[in-house]
């Protein structure tokens, strides 16, 4: 018959240092968070009837289809990388 081949030969206890106890969670009062932007495509349209927006420009670059994420001052592609400014009206 043929040998026992044992390939489980554990490392000894290491696993078990490294284990760390975790200090309970509390729970901490949160400052109420800014409503969060909506996630997904379908953010980006806007259905009227049989009408249908976009809600974002698309990319100059890439051309329809692409469209471009809205910043605070900025429009950007994440495609190619173009990014517009917005025309800040002073
Ligand atoms: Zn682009």
């Amino acid at each position: 018959m043929s040998k026992k081949v044992t390939k489980k030969e554990e490392a000894p206890a290491e696993e078990a240092k490294k284990e760390e106890v975790k200090p309970p969670k509390v729970e901490k009062a949160r400052p109420e968070k800014k409503k969060k932007e909506e996630r997904g495509v379908h953010a980006l349209y806007k259905v009227e009837g049989e009408k249908v927006t976009r809600l974002r420009p698309t990319c100059e670059r890439c051309g329809p289809g692409y469209f471009m994420a809205n910043h605070q001052d900025r429009y950007t592609c994440g495609h190619c990388g173009f990014t517009r400014y917005k025309q800040v009206e002073k």
